[in-house]
């Protein structure tokens, strides 16, 4: 049974853990051009912490981990930490969110037991668009991740898409049927504000607008709310002709504040109660000393610390890639 329940009655279950703050793109819409600068080494949790941190949770009744960063695969020793995730917290579903380019390279260890849903993001299929808004990725490296997955393993997939008017809102169709002849769900995400240097209201498309996009608009029902797939930000929606899903993620426009069930910890051990917010309870110092109910109580801080909604968020300045996406 889960513990963790806020002011508002939202169980929290799912955690959004960052592994690393790095990352070998800078996407448009999450880094500024010339970058971030790295945190440094020592303040980021180490992969002892992050289990530790992972078991405790679990005691207080979380499901659902989701890997993410920066790029979770660049950090050094990411799989023999899986492998250790799964030792030390046996029964947490582990998720992944990967920009793809580096599944190729560990394939092998991406398809041994363990993960129960990978992410990819993935924008366009324009290799020159590819590269401008990914800052010189290789389109042809995530393709291949795209495909190893799907012939070497069962894992789900999902393929995450920010939409960015005048950019990328062509592709759809193109990023439908990639989605749909590899079996993976696509999701089409609003471009969220989350910082100013690197956010335009003139590249802002709503979900509305979105779901006008599809081909076939009127061919599109929206999902049951109960289903797995309906849990979270996304909206679902299928075609009645071909069965094909979709996933809408409207973080600007509406609100799933309601059933938000989740919290973020970034890579240097702030719990985050909002993706919205600026504020955070740091977890590091108690996580350093091995106090297991000081970091339960800390958790709890920021459970009861979670906004109603984002409008009640305390916003600010901030990168996807710091925080965990
Ligand atoms: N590097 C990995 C990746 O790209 O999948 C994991 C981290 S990334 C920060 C997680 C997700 O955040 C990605 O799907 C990315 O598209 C999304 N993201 C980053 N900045 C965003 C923004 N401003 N608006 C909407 N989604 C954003
Ligand atoms: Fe890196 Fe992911 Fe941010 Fe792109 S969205 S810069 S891949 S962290």
């Amino acid at each position: 049974m889960g513990v963790l329940k806020d002011r508002f009655g939202r169980q929290i279950n799912y955690i959004r853990i960052s592994v690393t703050d790095r990352c070998n793109y800078r996407c448009l819409y999450c880094m500024p051009e010339e970058g971030l600068e790295w945190i440094p080494h020592e303040r980021i949790m180490t992969y002892e912490e992050i289990l530790f941190l992972a078991r405790i949770l679990k005691d207080l009744g979380v499901q659902k981990i989701r890997l993410t960063g920066g790029e979770p695969l660049v950090r050094k020793g990411f799989f023999s930490f899986l492998g250790s995730l799964r030792g030390f917290v046996p029964g947490i579903r582990t998720v992944l969110t990967t920009n793809g380019s580096l599944i190729p390279q560990y394939i092998d260890e991406i398809a041994r037991p363990g993960l129960s849903g990978v992410n990819v993001s993935l924008d366009t299929l324009d290799e020159g668009l590819f590269r401008f808004m990914t800052r010189n990725g290789n389109l042809g490296d995530v393709i291949d991740g795209i495909r190893l997955l799907t012939e070497r393993t069962d894992i789900p997939l999902k393929i995450n898409t920010v939409l960015m008017k005048g950019i990328n809102d062509g592709e759809v169709e193109a990023l439908l049927d990639l989605a749909g002849s590899h079996g993976a769900v696509l999701r089409l995400i609003e471009f969220m504000p989350l910082d100013d240097s690197v956010w335009s209201k003139d590249r802002f498309i709503p979900a509305s607008e979105i779901l006008q996009r599809l081909p076939g608009p009127a061919m599109w029902e929206r999902m049951d709310n109960s289903s797995d797939h309906s849990s979270g930000p996304a909206r679902y929606f299928r075609n009645v002709s071909t069965g094909q899903r979709i996933g809408v993620i409207e973080a600007v426009s509406h609100h799933f504040c309601q059933s938000c069930n989740r919290l973020r910890v970034s890579a240097t051990g702030v719990m985050r109660p909002c993706l919205f917010s600026e504020k955070g309870v740091d977890l590091r110092p108690a996580l350093l000393s091995g106090d297991a109910a000081a970091v339960e109580a800390l958790v709890f801080q920021a459970v009861n610390s979670k906004p109603e909604s984002y409008y009640h968020a305390d916003t600010g300045a901030t990168h996807m890639s710091r925080i965990g996406g």
